[in-house]
C-alpha cells in the first residue's frame, strides 16, 4: 500500500533552483507544487494544503515575512512547516522569523541536499532553528578581500582655478568654483604649474609644509585673469626657492617689465626687487620643444589678443593639450557639422588642429554658448559648438572644459554641459566630455 507522500510547497521566483529541487532523486519521495510570487503562493497554500513550505523572502509582489505571518498566525495553517530562505541574510529577516515561529532560517545559497536533509528532520520532527549565523563565505572578508590597483598618485593634473575674466564668489558658484586660472601638473617630484591665476594661492598654501625648491610656471599670457595670484603664491617669499618663470615672447612689453609694473607700490606692497625668491624670466619660442625635467613642451599661438600661447605637454607616457583662451573658427556661427578641411573657416586653424592631434587629453576652453557668441565676435573665446567642431578634427576622445565665463553660475554650467552634449551627439563626436572645476583632480599614468 502506497504510502501517502508529504506535500511540499516551493514558493520561489529562481526558475533554476525549483528544476534542480525537482529534478533532485530523492525528490520523488515528496509531492511537490511551485509559486513563483507571493499571490501564487498565497493561493496554492488554500488549493494544494502543504505540509511543508520553503518559502523565499523575496518573493515578487508579496515578501515572504508577510507570508510567513499569514500562515503562522491562521489556525488552519499554524501546524505548516515553513523553511524560509534567503539570499540577502539579514538578522533583521532572521528575528521576525523566528518571533512568527519559523522551523528553519535557511541562508542561500544552499546546496540541495541540505534541504533535503532538513525536509526530513521537518517529517520526523527532529527540525529546529539554528542560532543565526552569516554563512561562512560571507565572514569570510579577510582571504580574498579586493584591492584596486596600488596607485603612487605622484602623476597628477589638478585644477585650482577654473574660471577665466575675473574671479567670482557666492553660494551661486559653490560646484563650479570662482578661482582663475591655475593648473598643476605632477610627475613624481616634478611640477610645472601652468599660469597664476587667483587658483595659485590656495595651491601655494599647500606647498607651505614641504616648500620645493624650483618651481616652474608657465603663461599662457599676461592677461590679468592669469596673473593676478601670483602676488599671493607662498613660494615666491621663501629665499630657498628659485621661481622659473616662462611666459610668450612680449607683446610690446617683456615678462619682465610687465612682472616689474605689476609690482609697483601703486599697486601692491612689494616690489620685484624684493621677493625672496630668486626669479628667473624665461622666454617662450612658439614652435620649438623645450624641456622641463622630464616634460617636453611644446607651444603654438592661440587665436586671442596679445602674445598668448597653447601648449602640449608631454611626459613620455601621456601628451596633455592646454588652451585656455583661444577663439576658434572666428566669426563663425553656423552648423558645427559644415565646418569641413575645405571650408574657409577651417584654414587657419589647420596647424593648430595638427598641434593638438594626438593629445590624450584636451584641455581647451569654450567659454560662450552659440548663442553668447553672436556678440563677441573677437574677443578671443569660443564658443561650444566651435570647440566641438574643433575637438572633432583634432581627433581627441578626452576632452576637459574650463576658463567658465564668470557670467556663468552653476545652473547655466550645468546647461552648458547639456548643450556641449548635444553639440557633441551632433558632430558625432565620439569623446568623452567634463566640465572642470576648482579642486579637480586627475591622475594619469
Ligand atoms: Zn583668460
Ligand atoms: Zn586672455
Amino acid at each position: 500500500m502506497n504510502r501517502q507522500k508529504h506535500k511540499i510547497l516551493i514558493a520561489d521566483h529562481n526558475l533554476d533552483l525549483l528544476r534542480k529541487i525537482r529534478n533532485a532523486p530523492v525528490a520523488k519521495q515528496y509531492h511537490f507544487e511551485v509559486a513563483h510570487d507571493g499571490i501564487a503562493c498565497l493561493t496554492k497554500i488554500e488549493s494544494f494544503l502543504p505540509d511543508l513550505i520553503i518559502l523565499d523572502a523575496y518573493l515578487p509582489k508579496i515578501h515572504g515575512i508577510e507570508i510567513l505571518r499569514k500562515v503562522k498566525t491562521d489556525p488552519r495553517t499554524k501546524h505548516v512547516g515553513v523553511i524560509f530562505t534567503c539570499f540577502y541574510p539579514l538578522i533583521q529577516f532572521y528575528r521576525p522569523a523566528i518571533a512568527l515561529s519559523v522551523d528553519f532560517f535557511l541562508p542561500k545559497p544552499y546546496a540541495i541536499s541540505k534541504l533535503f536533509s532538513l525536509c526530513s528532520q521537518f517529517f520526523k520532527g527532529s527540525l529546529h532553528p539554528e542560532p543565526f549565523h552569516l554563512p561562512e563565505e560571507l565572514k569570510d572578508g579577510e582571504k580574498s578581500y579586493y584591492i584596486s590597483k596600488p596607485r603612487s598618485l605622484s602623476n597628477y593634473l589638478k585644477f585650482w582655478g577654473t574660471r577665466g575674466s575675473h574671479p567670482v564668489s557666492g553660494p551661486q558658484y559653490t560646484h563650479f568654483g570662482g578661482n582663475t586660472t591655475c593648473l598643476e601638473i605632477r610627475n613624481g617630484s616634478e611640477m610645472i604649474i601652468f599660469d597664476a591665476g587667483s587658483g595659485i594661492r590656495p595651491l601655494g598654501n599647500t606647498l607651505r609644509n614641504q616648500m620645493p625648491k624650483e618651481v616652474h610656471l608657465l603663461f599662457s599670457h599676461t592677461h590679468i585673469d592669469h596673473l593676478s595670484g601670483f602676488s599671493f603664491f607662498d613660494p615666491i617669499y621663501d629665499p630657498n626657492c628659485h621661481v622659473h618663470i616662462w611666459a610668450p615672447i612680449g607683446f610690446e612689453k617683456d615678462i619682465k617689465e610687465i612682472f616689474t609694473d605689476m609690482f609697483a607700490y601703486a599697486f601692491f606692497p612689494v616690489k620685484l626687487d624684493e621677493i625672496s625668491a630668486s626669479l628667473t624670466f624665461r622666454d617662450i619660442q612658439e614652435g620649438v620643444p623645450f624641456q622641463i625635467g622630464s616634460f617636453t613642451i611644446t607651444a603654438a599661438y592661440a587665436f586671442h589678443p596679445g602674445s598668448t600661447l597653447c601648449y602640449k605637454i608631454d611626459d613620455g607616457k601621456y601628451k596633455i593639450g592646454y588652451a585656455t583662451d583661444n577663439e576658434l573658427f572666428f566669426g563663425y556661427h553656423g552648423d558645427p557639422k559644415l565646418i569641413t578641411k575645405k571650408s574657409t573657416h577651417y584654414a587657419p586653424y589647420a596647424e593648430l588642429v595638427r598641434f593638438f592631434k594626438g593629445v590624450d587629453l584636451l584641455i581647451h576652453e569654450a567659454q560662450y554658448t552659440p548663442t553668447e557668441y553672436r556678440t563677441k565676435v573677437g574677443w578671443g573665446h569660443s564658443s561650444i559648438s566651435n570647440t566641438a567642431a574643433f575637438v572633432k578634427h583634432a581627433e581627441v576622445s578626452d576632452w576637459i572644459i574650463t576658463h567658465h565665463d564668470p557670467a556663468h553660475d552653476d545652473d547655466a554650467l550645468y546647461h552648458k554641459v547639456q548643450l556641449q552634449y548635444d553639440a557633441a551627439e551632433d558632430l558625432q563626436l565620439p569623446c568623452r566630455i567634463r566640465m572642470a572645476f576648482d579642486g579637480l583632480f586627475l591622475p594619469f599614468d
